[in-house]
């Protein structure tokens, strides 16, 4: 049995071709549309009561912190209004029991403690000039003290204001059932309350929209960002969104079930939450190796979108794929093979250890695929070298490194591809693709501009090239394609947050005078 077909076997199992992507975006488009409409969709369409993107000019000092993955990071932002910022930043690693802690208070608690720190170490006067004033005066908090914060809350929540959400599930891997249903920003403004911190959570900021606005004010084009995407650990997009289209905003305004919002755009930012676009499962590719993850993860049946496409997932798609081979007609696949073996007698002589991370759920991370797939080197030594480290295979060939290179670019050119789906439904719902073209389309009027940020955009070789690549397949794009111009937005939960800040402080000041 030969290694390199057998290997291609497996990769084809992953194409997903044109006709699969046309019909993803029709129903990509069709989810959206039913999310705008009612609660409870299988994509969630979140409105976030923005309702501008920036053109550059803000300006103010603002704090921003972002829970949503490994780290938590704490920062303060100072927008200078010419589309320029400086940044204080902060990160520390979540403690994994608390990602799945008892209480909500646990997690919350831990953050406000950070925060804290944090203004100790860059506000020193401002903190303790507070604390001062705070001890010695009673009590009173002066208003010019408070520095208004965006939280960047990862998670799919509902939101009833620009900070005011309740959790709706956790994701990548965080569970706790206590924090299910209440508000967020509650959750936090109590501990830091606790600590007698000069600080308000203003806004409740999603990735995304974090991205959103962050691109939108370092690159402000002549309509503004269309979309802010995170291809990272999770994977999510928010676009900005006609106000009369949100028809399910207008029903519960009439129920009384929210506050009064912004109108005065026409527009708002929704929160797509795409993670779980397809759910439950009808068009989205499913190879016995998507359907084993999603079986043993800790969410099974959500999220399905998500577990094809980001960071957190591809590894262990990867993973299982190998093992599949490995494991193959009882072993008879030289895959990870002694070389020198006798040819009757493989199974004993295999090169993985039975403690091999292979054999480990979440075993092989993404980074890895990412080498993998990239790998140009002679002999595919980097590969070698990395199948050594990563799974303790000493002794892999060529042949080896050639199947799991193979492997590695089918499952990251189908997440590609998937991604594809996803902005292409969103750049042709805008309406922007219609406006008459200026010269070649690619002119600043013609430009429809996309930020995203995340390890996979960032580190997985050509990611942009095979989005594009699928992008000029789909109806309603094709050689239009070219008029989408995607840019990397770093920082979105920090100048993002902060931006949002900005305009809920904004808010919140005008509706209390
Ligand atoms: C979450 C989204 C988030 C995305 C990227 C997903 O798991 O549901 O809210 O935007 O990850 O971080
Ligand atoms: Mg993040």
């Amino acid at each position: 049995m030969a290694l390199a077909d057998e290997a291609r076997r497996v990769a084809a199992e992953f194409e997903y071709s044109a006709e699969d992507v046309n019909k993803g975006v029709r129903e990509f488009l069709r989810e959206m549309d039913e999310g705008l409409v009612k609660d409870g969709t299988s994509m969630s369409q979140i409105p976030t009561y923005v309702t501008a993107v920036p053109n550059g000019t803000e300006k103010g000092l603002y704090m921003a912190v972002d829970l949503g993955g490994t780290n938590f990071r704490v920062c303060s932002v100072q927008l200078h209004g010419n589309t320029t910022f400086s940044i204080k930043t902060s990160k520390v690693p979540i403690p994994r029991e608390l990602m799945t802690a008892e209480t909500a208070k646990e997690l919350f608690a831990f953050l406000a403690k950070q925060i804290e720190s944090f203004l100790k170490q860059h506000h020193e006067d401002h903190y303790f000039g507070h604390l001062e004033r705070v001890e010695t005066g009673g009590g009173t908090v002066r208003e010019e003290d408070i520095f208004d914060l965006g939280f960047t809350f990862s998670f799919p929540v509902h939101q009833i204001g620009i900070n005011r959400g309740t959790l709706i599930r956790w994701t990548k891997g965080f569970n706790i059932a206590d924090a299910i249903g209440k508000d967020v920003c509650k959750l936090l403004q109590d501990e830091i309350d606790e600590l007698k911190l000069p600080v308000r959570v203003a806004a409740l900021v999603n990735d995304t929209v974090g991205t959103l606005m962050a691109r939108s004010y370092t690159s402000p084009g002549k309509t503004g960002t269309l979309l802010g995407a995170i291809f990272g650990t999770g994977t999510n997009g928010a676009y900005v969104e006609k106000l009369d289209r949100i028809t399910k905003l207008k029903k519960a305004a009439e129920k009384g079930e929210i506050g009064e919002y912004d109108q005065s755009t026409g527009e708002m930012i929704v929160n797509t939450e795409w993670g779980s676009f397809d759910n439950p499962l009808s068009i989205l590719p499913n190879t016995p190796y998507d359907e084993s993850l999603d079986k043993e993860s800790v969410n099974p049946g959500i999220q399905m979108f998500e577990k094809r496409v980001s960071g957190m997932f591809l590894g262990e798609i990867v993973r299982r794929a190998l093992l599949a081979l490995l494991e193959k007609d009882g072993g008879k696949v030289p895959l990870f093979r002694d070389e020198n073996s006798n040819m009757n007698d493989m199974h004993t002589t295999t090169n993985i250890h039975d403690n091999s991370n292979l054999f480990k759920q979440w075993g092989l991370d993404t980074s890895f695929l990412s080498t993998a797939a990239g790998d140009a080197s002679q002999g595919l030594k980097i590969t070698r070298q990395a199948l050594n480290r990563e799974l303790g295979i000493s002794a892999a060939s060529i042949e080896d490194a050639e199947a799991v290179k193979l492997i590695s670019a089918a499952v990251g050119k189908r997440a590609a591809r998937l991604a594809a789906v996803a902005i292409a439904a969103i750049v042709i719902r805008s309406g922007r693709l219609e406006i008459a073209t200026v010269g070649d389309g690619t002119s600043e009027e013609d430009v429809i501009d996309v930020g995203v940020d995340g390890s996979l955009v960032e580190f997985y070789p050509g990611f942009e090239d095979l989005m594009r690549e699928a992008l000029r397949e789909i109806d309603g794009i094709k050689e239009q394609e070219k008029r989408v111009r995607i840019g990397i937005a770093k920082d979105g939960s920090g100048v993002g947050a902060s931006l949002i800040a900005l305009v809920a402080a904004k808010q919140i000041r005008r509706m209390s005078v």
